[in-house]
């Protein structure tokens, strides 16, 4: 084996070993995952770093809970760490660090009864019941934008509501309306 190919060969196994390591280092140093919130009703703001060292932060979801709560029993639930997920994920496709404007997040059987009587727009058997949904707008984004960013995950449904300046996301069946 001459010289030149032995060099090349343990080029070659350090690029390899390199390639190996990168992708597990680059998601160490990408192993966090943040949040804003606006609640337009109780005008109440977090920012919160809701993932970190490969794993959700309680206290983090914790405060997320509370500002999602339902505003009007002050009924706090436990929100769908994925549909974190998906709010982070819409905000990075936008480029976009503005925070989540926050129409509806949680909302007990008794006000999701309320506001159905009220509105056709509200499904009797509504995922917000779950903490699986989540009304918005970001601002500064267009909202067919907000929609469309949402829609390319496929990650479950997404409501347009134009009339109200929201957009219905959550982490059911893959739905659009
Ligand atoms: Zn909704």
């Amino acid at each position: 084996m001459s010289e030149l190919t032995r060099r090349g060969i343990l080029i070659g196994g350090l690029a390899l070993a390199a390639n190996v390591v990168r992708p597990v280092f680059a998601q160490a140093l990408a192993g966090t995952r943040s949040l804003a919130f606006e609640n337009l009703h109780t005008g109440e703001k977090l920012h919160v770093e809701y993932w970190s060292g490969g794993t959700y932060v309680p206290d983090a979801l914790g405060a997320v809970n509370r500002i999602l709560r339902d505003f009007r029993t002050g009924d706090v639930y436990p929100i769908e760490p994925t549909l974190l997920d998906v709010l982070d994920t819409v905000r990075a496709k936008l480029g976009t660090v503005s925070p989540i404007q926050v129409i509806s997040g949680y909302r007990s059987p008794a006000t999701n009864t309320k506001l159905h009587d009220a509105s056709s727009g509200v499904a009797a058997n509504s995922l917000h019941m779950r903490g699986m949904a989540i009304d918005i707008r970001i601002a500064g984004q267009a909202l067919p934008t907000v929609r469309a960013a949402a829609l390319s995950l496929r990650a479950g449904g997404v409501g347009y509501y134009p009339r109200s300046d929201f957009v219905h996301v959550d982490v059911g069946r893959v739905r659009t309306w």
